[in-house]
């Protein structure tokens, strides 16, 4: 899913806790007193690429598995999670809304599929805007869709893991069935 982006990108959007930790797994020292730049280059010039690519993809699946859970609570809310009732398969817009304890957050999401087999993704948090990941707040926007029955998790073919669809199989439609 993230593999077409380059390895500096992806390690650059990954926590200076997560860097840290990869060094610490692989007993390499001199990682602790770097910033978060400085730690990007350090880990580039201590492990072979193949090491890196690996540990990328790992913490993007957490990513995306742990944002997928919470996802599926936040899509249940029809005050989190508003979908555009004119939105069908091939263009879905929504907003996201949520008050949290240090203040308001509200980002427009969009899906645009116009093609059959790629699906243009947007939100306007950080995550998604400067990072490129497939951020929470679009989690809960398809799991709306796919709980709605917008379109199936087959015609989806945007960002997407084993671990992710499991979960949704799982809880949205076992929880809509009941
Ligand atoms: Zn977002």
């Amino acid at each position: 899913m993230a593999d077409r982006l380059p390895l500096e990108f992806r390690l650059s959007r990954l926590t200076v806790n997560s860097l840290r930790n990869l060094c610490d797994t692989h007993s390499v020292s001199g990682a602790s007193n770097l910033l978060k730049n400085e730690l990007v280059e350090f880990v580039k010039a201590n492990f072979d690429e193949k090491t890196l690519l690996d540990f990328c993809s790992a913490q993007e699946e957490i990513y995306f598995v742990e944002n997928m859970a919470k996802a599926i609570k936040w899509s249940a809310s029809k005050k989190i999670v508003q979908v555009d009732p004119k939105s069908d398969y091939t263009i879905v817009n929504a907003v996201f809304a949520m008050r949290r304890s240090d203040g308001y957050e509200e980002y427009n999401i969009r899906f645009v599929n116009q093609t059959t087999d790629d699906v243009a993704t947007s939100c306007e948090c950080v995550d998604s805007r400067e990072k490129g990941y497939f951020c929470p707040h679009q989690m809960s926007v398809l799991v709306r869709c796919l709980a709605d029955g917008l379109f199936t998790l087959d015609q989806w073919s945007g960002p997407m893991t084993t671990e992710g669809e499991d979960l949704i199989l799982a809880n949205v439609f076992r929880r809509k069935r009941r």
